[in-house]
């Protein structure tokens, strides 16, 4: 009769080494009470790279790092592994060739007729997920520091813009009280002087604003009441609003907004501080004689505001860095136009925020068109 496999003591023997000697995914070996290494399986010689006959016999102590071997680690796995049946560790262990790798091991105490024997020891490679891990906590960390930056910024941005705007509105007040000749009579001179202050003054607000709007919508701290907006109705709105700068610069300003019927879905007060941030850089950068066009038409789903300018163009190297924040095309530290370079970085911001976008089209002599795209209603 044919033993079926399993049966005898020999059998069960033999299999069990089978099994061991199969896995290759865990090292399992045997040590004698000593620590000393008295067997040894291919997941061993796989995650540790030393092949049998050159571990057989040496203390497990050589697969510690330097620091845990001074510390006295080896042997205290040990102590606990006697005392406790078991001893479990995650720490970083030694391959041959001096690479680390993190480790997960249990070692269990051999006991047979309540006298130790030895020790069974099993450990297992976490490497790739400790590594995956750390970077996951490392972008986590990233992130939050990159938040947190951003966060202090808008807040010391927001502080000074506040503390800017108060002497700059005391500025103002005196001016005004002066002009008025409250304090005594003003010379005509000295009334000119008077209101060059108080336009310094204006475009210094203007800038302050500027930033205070930037860092606001930066920390995502604008609110957006979303309705039917009238396109023709705003370009009348915005229009009018431009009208004096334009006259005085001789610039024509043309309204080619005729369809009553289009209407965005936005926020209108937005809409309209786009549309106005568009109108003044026309008129800002251009020369008299320009005439600058304001449009409406379908872009697709979208609705679309066309604000075009006969002036002096935007080379093309700089058609996408004009969005960019505190970039001003040509801008010296002596020479530079009015404002902080922010214009069009809100207005796109706004625009994207609403669902739209902002595209230029220029060319240097000819002029620029700015498109403001928002969805239809
Ligand atoms: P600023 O506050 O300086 O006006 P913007 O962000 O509004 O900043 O504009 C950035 C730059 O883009 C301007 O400094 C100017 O060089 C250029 N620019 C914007 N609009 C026009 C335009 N219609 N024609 C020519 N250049 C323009």
């Amino acid at each position: 009769m044919q033993a079926t496999p399993g049966e005898t003591l020999q059998d069960r023997d033999r299999l069990f080494r089978l099994l061991v000697e199969s896995v290759r995914d865990y090292a399992i070996f045997m040590l004698d009470t000593e620590g000393r290494i008295t067997s040894w399986n291919p997941g061993a010689q796989r995650i540790k790279g030393y092949a049998a006959e050159e571990v057989l016999g040496r203390h497990f102590s050589i697969f510690f790092t330097e620091a845990d071997r001074a510390a006295g680690k080896p042997e205290a796995e040990l102590r606990k592994a006697a005392a406790d049946g078991r001893a479990e560790d995650e720490a970083w262990r030694v391959r041959r060739d001096g690479t680390a790798f993190w480790a997960n091991v249990v070692i269990s105490s051999l006991v047979e007729e309540d006298r130790l024997i030895g020790y069974a020891k099993v450990t297992r490679d976490l490497t790739e997920r400790m590594t995956a891990e750390l970077r996951t906590r490392e972008d986590a960390r990233r992130l939050a520091e990159a938040e947190a930056a951003d966060r202090a910024k808008s807040e010391f941005l927001t502080a000074l813009s506040h503390e800017l705007r108060t002497p700059l509105n005391a500025i103002a007040g005196y001016a005004d009280l002066l002009l008025l000749g409250i304090r005594g009579p003003v010379t005509e001179q000295q009334a000119d002087d008077l209101r060059r202050i108080k336009l310094s003054q204006q475009h210094l607000l203007a800038i302050i604003n500027d930033l205070l709007n930037y860092s606001r919508i930066g920390s995502g701290t604008v609110n957006y009441s979303v309705e039917r907006v009238a396109l023709a109705a705003a370009v009348d709105a915005v229009l009018s609003m431009i009208g004096p700068q334009a006259a005085a610069k001789e610039i024509e300003l043309v309204n080619a907004a005729a369809d009553t019927q289009l209407a965005a879905l936005a926020d209108g007060a937005k809409v309209q501080q786009v549309m106005l941030n568009l109108l003044t850089n026309a008129v800002k950068y251009s020369p008299a004689g320009t005439v600058v066009t304001v449009s409406c038409g379908m872009a697709g789903d979208n609705v679309a505001v066309l604000v075009s300018d006969t002036g002096p163009g935007i080379p093309v190297e700089h058609l996408e860095n004009i969005f960019e924040p505190f970039v001003q095309v040509g801008r010296t530290l002596t020479s530079s136009h009015e404002g902080a370079g922010l214009g069009l970085a809100i207005s796109r911001d706004l625009a994207r925020a609403m669902g739209g976008d902002i595209t230029v089209d220029s060319e240097p002599g000819r002029g620029s068109s700015f498109t403001l795209s928002l969805p239809a209603a």
